[in-house]
């Protein structure tokens, strides 16, 4: 197209000016304000240009836009009302998805924080003395209840035995345990905390980026001590340790790998054998679990797993470990360990930089009380790794039965779900998977037309296939990916 043709058809367009004050437009501006207004105008007219700059637009389909721009500026106006993060059915397989948001909350989690959240609360009141009181009481109360409760019915331990009457808890000073903002800001306030402008020792097998960019060298920075390397990538050996040890060291460091395994040649000093040599030396022990889980998840047939108890028992001082990992509770980081270095982290000015609101605690509260009550499958990523093989497979036959088109082909394929959130990266669990074809559609298209649905629905694609795994699709979704399909075919 011409640039003077162009030109011509910038002119047809009218000014935001004429259009906001047209009659047609009044009940617009009555209903969202003329400031909303404008924008949305703005919005398509700019949109409008674009495409006559690109020539998308000729004169005829020029007119037919302008003969639409009310309806246009409606749909802009909706698009900026609505709401931006909104529901997805994840029909990935992976129950701990960190782009998905993690862990969804248990039912009596959200009715607790709809509580917290809709009125005042005794956040930080103490109602019995009606005086300032500590917002951490509200969980730390069932924290104590489960890493006690727990390490009295699983006493005799090998961890306990190696260290007899060492542990925090068999020591009688309890745990105690704060809540901030993730596990990012537990790590960084513990090594902050015991370790600014002192030496942190931390095997180099260990120096792992977890996903978002989360790199201990770097939080080690932030949190001003000084990272100390020791060993190789595959090989650390307690003497590395006890080499590294000078005046300047504060602090020893363990890392769980979370979302890689080395395997092959390999050593690394048990957490016992760490936790002897930090006691010998009277240096603090940290260990960084990350995942976090408070039980033994081997009955949901996750193994090699090691739970906050486990480490606790051996005798590490302060475990790290995220809330809404294996948890399954909300966005939070969690320390547990000895009542004196956690009542110095609680007292350390970047504590109240990292601390979280009242519905985080009432999110947590309700979701450490199913723990209490051991009502593991209220929430929702336990129950997801309980769901049997033989469960998932029902359901994905029935959805296929709904969805049945003859445009698309769908089989019931054996696959594996994953848990995620880099807990136990080689552990997976059995499942059966939907396997769709279309005739009219490449896999991709159809993944992508899937993730258009209202609510969007993500998958993945295999060897020209795209794969649903219902493991972490909740069952009232099931008849909503049915219609999906049907629609799309
Ligand atoms: C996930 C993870 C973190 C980061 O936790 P967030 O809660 O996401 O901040 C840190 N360390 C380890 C070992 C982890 O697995």
């Amino acid at each position: 197209m011409k640039t003077e043709t162009k030109s011509e058809l910038f002119r047809e367009l009218p000014s935001v000016d004429e259009l906001l004050h047209a009659s047609e437009f009044a009940t617009l501006v009555s209903e969202h304000g003329s400031t909303a207004v404008t924008d949305a105008i703005r919005s398509v007219l700019a949109r409008l240009r674009e495409q006559i700059s690109s020539g998308l637009l000729n004169r005829e389909s020029l007119q037919l836009a302008l003969g639409g721009l009310k309806s246009a500026t409606e749909s802009q106006l909706r698009r900026v009302l609505s709401y931006s993060l909104r529901p997805v059915i994840n029909a990935t397989g992976v129950i701990l998805h960190t782009n998905l948001g993690r862990a969804p909350l248990a039912e009596n989690a959200l009715a607790h924080v709809r509580e917290a959240g809709s009125t005042y609360s005794n956040l930080e009141f103490d109602i019995e003395a009606g005086e300032r009181g500590k917002r951490d009481v509200h969980v730390d109360r069932l924290f104590r209840k489960l890493l006690s409760e727990v390490s009295n019915a699983n006493g005799e331990t090998a961890a306990s035995a190696v260290a007899p009457g060492r542990s925090p808890v068999e020591r009688g000073t309890g745990i105690l345990t704060v809540v901030v903002n993730n596990n990012a800001a537990a790590v960084l306030l513990a090594l902050n905390t015991l370790a600014e402008g002192g030496e942190v020792i931390v095997s180099r097998g260990e120096l792992v980026e977890i996903g978002g960019s989360f790199r201990i060298p770097d939080v080690m920075a932030k949190s001003g001590a000084t990272l100390r390397e020791v060993g190789t990538t595959n090989r650390t050996r307690l003497a590395d340790y006890e080499k590294a040890i000078n005046e300047k060291t504060r602090l020893l460091l363990r890392v769980h790998r979370s979302n890689f395994e080395i395997t092959g040649f390999t050593e690394q000093p048990s957490i016992e054998e760490l936790v002897a040599l930090a006691r010998k030396r009277g240096i603090p022990f940290i260990e960084d679990l990350g995942s976090g889980a408070l039980i033994d998840l081997e009955q949901f047939g996750i193994r090699g797993e090691s739970t906050v108890l486990d480490s606790l028992h051996a005798g590490v001082d302060v475990v790290t470990y995220s809330g809404d990992k294996l948890l399954g509770g909300p966005q939070a980081g969690l320390l547990s360990g000895r009542f004196d270095l956690i009542a110095r982290m609680r007292s350390n000015s970047l504590f109240r930089a990292l601390r979280v609101d009242k519905m985080t605690y009432a999110a947590l509260e309700a979701t450490l009380l199913a723990y209490v009550k051991r009502e593991y499958t209220a929430i929702p990523a336990l129950r997801m790794m309980s769901l049997m093989k033989e469960e998932i497979s029902a359901r994905a036959e029935t959805l296929a039965t709904h969805a049945r088109t003859s445009k698309m082909r769908m089989e019931l394929i054996d696959g594996e779900s994953v848990v995620g959130g880099g807990a136990a990266p080689s552990s997976v669990l059995p499942t059966r998977l939907l396997a769709i074809t279309c005739e009219s559609l490449s896999a991709d298209d159809l993944l992508a037309r899937l993730r258009h649905n209202h609510p969007p629905i993500i998958g993945r694609v295999e060897e020209g296939r795209v794969l649903l795994d219902l493991r972490t699709v909740f069952p009232e979704q099931d008849a909503c990916i049915a219609d999906a399909l049907q629609r799309i075919a």
